[in-house]
């Protein structure tokens, strides 16, 4: 095993279990380790702070398992059937409802890995080169969980891996194979496109929030922006709308969309998509045309570089929602840019509601759901923050 050893003092926050060692904290790294490989992390005096994935970059040390010099004998699935196991106790898995995450990276001590279930399939995703090559032992551990019954494992890894590190993953199936892609959220049914389409093909993390606006949608007249595969216009739809239209500007999300509301909708002429750029829908529609407005859009700003750029999009963007929602309306909206703080988001949506001279009073704060989870030595992994509000 590779030993690295901290510079003095730099092993605090991995005593207090935050799983990132940054480069500047290496005060010795051995010659021959390479990245991906399992090394331990030791502090100058010589304690043992953790085993991790090594890799080049400002993190260079994911800690996988804290005060040990070695993992534990089959890892991999004991961290997994823990996840699970949370999973089960939160209610998520049913006869309606298939579809949910298994593991959230550093939320579920698994840094660097994300585990999406789709049925009987489940789709994982490296984010570390460490991940990348214990991909085979992840499927086939995945495959053991006694209850999860998953016959297919999809390896989806060609974005989200460092590109510098020259790894060339491939998507693939490293178990199992296609054999259908519906899944079933709260009792409604999905298209999953995992081959093509974004992230790991759906977007679970706002399943309780499309509950939420399902409570909210009868009668109303409901638009929603960056719809990607419909998921709210679903709910909508099933909670009794007098219409629903779906906006993205991709046309590949506008087919997804259509897909899924005839899966569960056929025939059903309430709804319609606009395959077009959300701002020019915006600028161009009727004052008073909707009064329930769903903007989720996608990351504004991606990195701490793009922060004030990001902000002045999630102001400009709620501006247009506040200038023309229906009096007594209701905007869902929301931010899942890791770097916009709650505050900074309330800021943008704020001063966009002042702007606009509109009464507004917060109904809900909203966030990701519990197959999501933060861990308290990792504030970092707290991304989505949402705000339900009535716009007089
Ligand atoms: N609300 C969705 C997820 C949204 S993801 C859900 O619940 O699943 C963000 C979406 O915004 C993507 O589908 C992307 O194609 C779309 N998008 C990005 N820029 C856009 C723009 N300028 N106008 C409209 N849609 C846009």
């Amino acid at each position: 095993m590779h030993k690295i050893i901290l510079k003095k003092g730099k092993e605090d926050s991995l005593l207090r279990h935050h799983p990132w060692v940054f480069s500047g904290a290496i005060g010795r790294l051995p010659d021959s380790i390479e990245e991906g490989d399992l090394c331990v992390v030791e502090a100058q005096d010589g304690r043992v702070l953790g085993v991790g994935h090594y890799q080049i970059g400002s993190i260079a040390v994911r800690i996988l398992e804290f005060g040990v010099s070695d993992l534990p004998e089959d890892f991999y699935y004991k961290r997994l059937l823990n996840a699970f196991s949370l999973r089960k106790t939160l209610g998520l898995i049913r006869e309606d409802n298939d579809c949910f995450r298994l593991v959230h990276g550093e939320g579920d001590f698994l840094p660097g890995l994300v585990v999406d279930i789709y049925g009987q399939t489940a789709v994982v995703q490296a984010h570390s080169p460490g991940m990348h090559f214990a991909r085979n032992a992840i499927a086939e551990a995945l495959t053991r969980l006694p209850e999860a019954r998953l016959k297919n494992v999809y390896y989806k890894s060609e974005t989200t891996l460092p590109y510098k590190a020259h790894l060339d993953p491939e998507n693939e199936y490293l178990i199992g194979s296609y054999d259908g892609n519906i899944a079933v959220e709260n009792g409604l049914s999905f298209n999953i496109d995992w081959l093509r389409g974004q992230k790991t093909g759906f977007f679970v993390d706002q399943r309780e929030n499309r509950a939420l606006l399902q409570k909210y949608a009868a009668g109303r007249n409901v638009l929603n922006m960056f719809c990607y595969t419909g998921g709210f216009s679903v709910y909508a739809m099933r909670g009794g709308a007098k219409s629903v239209d779906s906006v993205d500007s991709s046309a590949k999300a506008a087919q997804l969309t259509d897909a899924n509301i005839a899966l569960n909708f056929p025939d059903d002429t309430r709804h319609r998509t606009f395959a077009v750029d959300a701002f020019k829908f915006l600028a161009e529609m009727e004052k008073d045309e909707y009064d329930l407005i769903i903007l989720d859009p996608p990351a504004f700003a991606k990195h701490r570089s793009a922060l004030k750029n990001g902000l002045m999009g999630y102001r400009r963007l709620n501006a247009r929602a506040f200038e023309k929602i229906r009096p007594g309306g209701i905007l869902f909206t929301f931010s899942c840019s890791q770097v916009v703080t709650r505050e900074m988001f309330r800021l943008a949506v704020f001063t966009a509601a002042a702007q606009s001279g509109r009464k507004v009073r917060i109904l809900h704060q909203l966030t990701q759901p519990a197959d999501h989870p933060i861990d308290i030595s990792h504030p970092e992994g707290e991304y989505l923050k949402g705000l339900v509000l009535q716009v007089d």
